[in-house]
């Protein structure tokens, strides 16, 4: 390939990369992606599209398991069984739907794709293993990130990354969760379902660490319900014959394990990009920015995964098409207020904003608000009445701050959360909408009236 100069350079297809590419090109600016592997990054290839698809395939599967049994509905069912192999072809026509579909959009923008390994020459050109140089007046790195490994547990044979686990092409008898973080519960759970029996061993003294009580609760109990063995406080310190061993509060022990999922987390990528030629500031691997993506060198940006913030798609989608604005001569800052979070437990758990200890210790006086679905008619109607919203408003002027939620479904009122936070509502606002009835919607305006002294409902 011959030698190319461009506007706008985005080294990285993930979400963050293909969406400032995409976004640049819609501007006008000459854009070229590089990308070693397959456009849609770890996101659509390996990690939040095909999750989601087993988890709905796992979802699909135990219900069906729960109809050849006793069951409140009345519906009688032979067992089923599962072609995992067709499961897996079905995930993956997904994930090329995805792919193609984003390829799609990079040509209609008329971004020219590249395919290879990006270094830096310098800060304003690039070298590509497959044999082109491009030069650039913009360049973004947007590298992402790949899984951390265990000493112990290194990656190979039967320990798998989450990569690996959601490439299996059968449901291991057992399997071994390492981490009761995102990937572990959301995959585990998943796997649980199709019929494996799973054992979560989480380092912190409960799952997902980063969530209350209040919300992870319901999601412990679901996981118990499927049998899923939880050891807190425990470590894994090794792998063999299809057994892990483990070190609890109560001493050593040994797990089924013919396979092994490491879920501990995720470290930034930067391998054979030549930072070093750059001499770019960074924090634990993390490539640092100002909060316009900005490296201190002119030019060069950072965005995603590989620079510090949430690992999460959106994040990086939000900060490609700022960067690219930027690049255009936009007058962009980052405004954003609201950065939604989405566990695809069973129930699901969506975090926006402060939590009520934050918000205590940023503002004194809070008022909070819940509201339980066990009181809610559609969560009655639809067998989902675990888990609860919580409202969480600032005392002095009751602007909302922060909302929580677990539940079933509870995902897709993620939106309606992020809104109302972004476009600053107060509980009153919130109070004052009219919700659809019967829907979990009732149950967010239901929290904010509590919060105000008035709930109807409880
Ligand atoms: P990536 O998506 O990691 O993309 C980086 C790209 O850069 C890769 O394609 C890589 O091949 C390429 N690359 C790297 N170095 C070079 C180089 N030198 N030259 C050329 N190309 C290079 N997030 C959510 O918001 N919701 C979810 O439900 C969710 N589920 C997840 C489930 C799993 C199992 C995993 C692993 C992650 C999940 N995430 C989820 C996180 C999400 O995938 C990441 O936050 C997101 O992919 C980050 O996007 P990115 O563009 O920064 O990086
Ligand atoms: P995580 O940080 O969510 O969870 C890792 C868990 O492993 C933590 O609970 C931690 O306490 C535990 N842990 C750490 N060391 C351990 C050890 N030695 N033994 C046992 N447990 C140990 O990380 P993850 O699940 O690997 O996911 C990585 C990132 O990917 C997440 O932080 C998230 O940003 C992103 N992700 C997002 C979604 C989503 O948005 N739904 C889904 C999957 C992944």
């Amino acid at each position: 390939m011959a030698d190319m100069t461009c506007d706008f350079l985005v080294i990285g297809g993930g979400p963050g990369g293909y969406v400032a590419a995409i976004r640049a090109g819609q501007l006008g600016l000459k854009t070229v992606l590089i990308e070693k592997d397959v456009v849609g990054g770890t996101c659509l290839n390996f990690g939040c599209i095909p999750s989601k698809a087993l988890i709905h395939a796992a979802e699909k599967f135990d219900a069906a398991v729960s109809f050849a049994g006793d069951n409140a509905l009345g519906i009688q069912s032979t067992a089923p069984s599962i072609d995992y192999a067709k499961t897996v072809g079905w995930k993956d026509g997904v994930v090329d739907t995805l792919t193609g579909g984003v390829r799609g959009l990079l040509k209609r923008a008329k971004v020219e794709v590249v395919n290879g390994i990006a270094q830096f020459i310098d800060g304003k050109a690039v070298q590509v293993d497959t044999g082109a140089r491009i030069t650039a007046k913009t360049i973004v790195i947007a590298t992402g990130s790949t899984p951390v490994d265990l000493p112990s547990l290194p990656f190979g044979g039967d320990v798998l990354s989450s990569t690996e686990a959601l490439a299996l092409t059968h449901v291991p008898p057992s399997l071994a969760v390492v981490g009761g973080g995102y990937i572990g519960l959301e995959i585990g759970t998943a796997f649980a379902k199709l019929g494996a029996r799973v054992t979560v061993v989480e380092a912190g003294p409960s799952l997902l660490p980063q969530y209350d009580a209040e919300l992870v609760g319901p999601v412990g109990k679901r996981l118990r319900a499927l049998g899923v063995t939880i050891h807190l406080s425990a470590r894994a310190t090794g792998h063999e014959n299809g057994r892990l061993r483990i070190k609890t509060p109560d001493g050593m022990a040994q797990i089924d394990a013919d396979k092994v999922l490491v879920a501990v987390g995720r470290k930034p990528y930067t391998g054979g990009l030549g930072l070093d030629r750059l001499a770019l500031p960074t924090d634990g691997g993390f490539i640092t920015a100002n909060d316009r993506c900005e490296t201190p060198m002119r030019g060069v940006f950072a965005i995603g995964d590989v620079s510090p913030g949430p690992m999460l798609a959106h994040r990086a989608m939000a900060e490609g098409e700022m960067v690219a604005e930027i690049a255009a001569g936009h007058a962009r800052v980052w405004d954003k207020q609201a950065m939604p979070a989405t566990c695809f437990t069973d129930p699901e758990i969506v975090t926006v904003g402060l939590s009520p200890q934050d918000a205590k210790a940023r503002f004194g006086e809070t008022k909070i608000g819940r509201f339980p679905f066990i009181a809610n008619g559609r969560a009655l109607a639809t067998e989902g009445t675990e888990g609860m919203v919580r409202v969480v408003a600032r005392g002095q002027d009751n602007r909302i701050v922060g909302i929580q939620a677990v539940g079933q479904g509870i995902s897709e009122l993620s939106s309606a959360f992020s809104i109302a936070l972004d476009m600053g509502a107060r509980l009153e606002d919130l109070a004052a909408i009219v919700q659809s009835h019967p829907t979990r919607s009732e149950g967010f305006a239901e929290a904010a009236l509590q919060a105000l002294g008035r709930a109807i409902h409880i």
